[in-house]
């Protein structure tokens, strides 16, 4: 050592008492029974005591919280014992102004020859941060399952079937509704099952551009039939859109499938239904063409002898023409809810009679009446006609071998029932559920009479409006009963 080293730089070196009492942890000795026989400042700081009032004056388990103390008798104790060391216990210290905070501490035991425990050393950090980093996380991890709770619900809530799937595409999450809709054992599933729910023609489609979609991360929109529990298939619109953290990395897929079947068939009957009225309006219109053609070359030729005929074919079918037009013209009423009604009072078998002249006087049918001639109605009369005279027109088309009709208006305990019966071929049980429906003809695709399939729904619209009922009973071979009611009250 040099000479000229001054005594004062080396008392100003490392001095281990200062270090001891100034460490930024807590150091405590106490004796086998836990009498306090060294403390440095930093945990009497902490503590809240001046070390005369700790040293050989208080027990080391006099500043543990209640559960502290038994957990230092039942375990700490028997640990150091058996071990001679303890690692980082987690406890709870008392400082004097009665408040606590959380404490890491660990100890090693000093034996004598005996292996007796002489003394306890202990070493003491203060946990009271990472106690606290704890609790935010815990409340972080409830927060987060709260909120997936509530995604959830809403996710089970909504008509939708809903999904999610990880980065790579593998579903990880499927609603209430998925389950049903697929009849699936609870929510195991695996892509693989669920491909196999596809249409196999559009589950090509769907691979591919699932495929496209997951490379390129973009949006996924497709149509596609996939099958319900009971083996049906029905359209839904699939859409899937990537989910990107605030790094803008891809994390999670979000999906849904929209049952679009309704719209879908919707929209296919209306096609057919373009189709089929283009082709009935043709007709006509081609027979009357023909009959103008006739008539043209025939107008300088003085005595015409197919005059008559060729006027008659004309006036059919400009007829037809005009009854199509005219339910096209009702059915978008209707729509548009514009169909008013003139209610009014009036006898219901003058006007019954007035609705068969026109088949009267063609003489074919012999329609055969019977009613309380007394019996009145408050509704819209020509509306009423216009049912009557739709059902004696099936009649006389869906039924021409049946060369009687029979019409019944009696009265009913608050309304009026008028019932148009033929004895024809009557209609299949299972399609009489359908035929007010809108578009519906029984034997559509071979059907040999002309029609577009709204005249039952025209009716019923209008039945319905006057708050009536209506309805069919029909025997094969034997022949079919429409009716409906009227309520007889003003
Ligand atoms: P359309 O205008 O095509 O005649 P409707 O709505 O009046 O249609 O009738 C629907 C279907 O009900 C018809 O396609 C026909 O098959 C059936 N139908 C109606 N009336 C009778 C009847 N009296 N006998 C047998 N079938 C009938």
């Amino acid at each position: 050592m040099p000479d000229d080293f001054s005594k004062e730089v080396l008392a100003s070196l490392i001095d281990a008492e200062a270090l001891y009492d100034q460490a930024p942890c807590g150091y405590l000795s106490f004796s086998a029974d836990g009498t306090v026989l060294k403390i440095n400042q930093t945990l009497l700081t902490w503590l809240g005591y001046r070390a005369d009032e700790v040293i050989f004056q208080k027990n080391f388990s006099e500043f543990l919280s209640k559960g502290g103390q038994i957990h230092y008798e039942m375990f700490f104790r028997p640990m150091l014992n058996v071990s001679g060391t303890v690692k980082e216990l987690s406890y709870e210290l008392a400082k004097r102004d009665g408040t606590t905070f959380h404490v890491l501490f660990s100890a090693v035991a000093i034996r004598n020859a005996q292996n007796a425990i002489l003394a306890v050393n202990a070493i003491i950090t203060d946990n009271t941060h990472r106690k606290h980093y704890e609790r935010e996380i815990l409340k972080a991890k409830k927060l987060a399952e709260e909120e997936k709770r509530t995604f959830q619900f809403l996710a089970d809530l909504i008509p939708e079937m809903i999904w999610t799937a990880d980065a790579a595409g593998e579903i990880d999450y499927i609603n209430e509704r998925f389950i049903h809709y697929f009849a699936l054992p609870d929510k195991v599933f695996s892509v693989n099952r669920i491909l196999t729910k596809i249409q196999p023609d559009d589950r090509k489609r769907f691979i591919a551009s699932w495929a496209e979609s997951l490379l390129s991360v973009n949006d996924l929109h497709i149509e596609l039939q996939l099958q319900n529990s009971s083996g049906q298939y029905e359209w839904h619109a699939v859409k899937a859109v990537p989910y990107l953290n605030e790094g803008r990395e891809l994390v999670k897929w979000f999906g849904s499938c929209t049952n679009i079947d309704v719209h879908k068939r919707a929209l296919k009957q209306k096609d057919e239904f373009i189709s089929i009225a283009s082709h009935e309006l043709k007709t006509p219109i081609t027979s009357l063409m023909g009959a103008l053609q006739l008539l043209d070359r025939m107008k300088n030729d003085p005595s015409p002898k197919m005059l008559p005929s060729l006027i008659e074919r004309a006036n059919k079918n400009v007829k037809k023409v005009n009854t199509l037009v005219g339910d096209l013209l009702n059915v978008s009423q209707l729509n548009a809810g514009q169909l008013h009604l003139n209610k009014a009072r009036f006898k219901l078998g003058p006007m019954i009679f007035n609705c068969c002249e026109h088949i009267l006087a063609e003489g074919r049918f012999e329609i055969l009446i019977e009613g309380d001639d007394s019996l009145e109605a408050f509704a819209d009369q020509t509306r009423i006609e216009q049912v009557v005279i739709n059902f004696i027109n099936n009649a006389v088309k869906y039924a021409p071998a049946s060369k009687q009709i029979f019409i019944a208006y009696t009265a009913g305990q608050g309304f009026a029932k008028i019932s148009v019966a033929d004895k024809g071929p009557g209609i299949p049980k299972d399609k009489l559920q359908h035929l007010f429906d809108r578009y519906y003809r029984v034997d559509s695709a071979g059907s040999q009479y002309s029609g577009l399939g709204l005249g039952l729904y025209i009716c019923a619209e209008i039945i319905q409006r006057h708050s009536g009922e209506i309805g069919v009973d029909s025997q094969l071979g034997e022949g079919s009963t429409f009716w409906f009611t009227l309520p007889c009250s003003s």
